[in-house]
């Protein structure tokens, strides 16, 4: 299990300290990768990752697969929810890996572990006991592939670039999802 620690580390360094959620990250992704048939650590061009939260664990899922964001080969889903799912793009087997112990936390939460202990147990504890995994089926929209982009447009509103076919048709004409939509954003000037 020295591959567990050293992958550890190295998603602790990323996310700038090893907390429960790298701990528990580190394992999941190191299981979900064994499962498809792809080396923990290493980068795998086959491999798109939908992680479900945006909390530590989700680092060390980034970390130990080497999926960006900016390669197109992460997709955070923000749902709140401890899993994550590995797609192979190349045969579209994919799986959806659970924290079982994320969710039982209600009921057993040592709270005397130290994230060292944490880190020993979870080291020596088959992925098999602390994961649950289903196979799912991911439909993924071409434009969200990894590679060269295969739609570009442009605002009829604000004029800004749209790419990856993000635009939204209305009369014929191209929107972005600001103008169309509501936006997280509030213009004040
Ligand atoms: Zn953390
Ligand atoms: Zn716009």
């Amino acid at each position: 299990m020295s591959d567990y620690m050293e992958l550890l580390k190295k998603a602790g360094e990323f996310h700038g300290d090893i907390c429960g959620g790298i701990v528990m990250g580190t394992k999941l992704a190191i299981h979900g990768m064994e499962h498809m048939g792809m080396t923990p650590g290493e980068k795998d061009k086959r491999l798109i990752v939908f992680t479900e939260i945006d909390r530590c664990i989700s680092d060390a899922i980034l970390s130990v697969t080497r999926t960006s964001l900016g390669k197109k080969s992460l997709k955070p889903m923000g749902y709140g929810k401890f899993a994550a799912t590995f797609v192979n793009i190349d045969t579209g087997e994919a799986i959806r890996v659970v924290d079982v112990r994320a969710n039982e936390r209600d009921r057993d939460e040592d709270d005397d572990e130290t994230v060292e202990e944490l880190a020993e147990r979870i080291a020596n504890t088959p992925g098999e006991e602390l994961f649950k995994i289903q196979k799912v089926s991911v439909k993924i929209n071409p434009n969200d592939l990894p590679g060269k982009p295969l739609e570009v447009s442009r605002c009829n509103d604000c004029g800004e670039v749209i790419m990856d076919g993000k635009q939204h048709l209305q009369g014929g004409h191209a929107y972005c999802t600001s103008c169309y939509d509501k936006s997280y954003y509030e213009l004040l000037e």
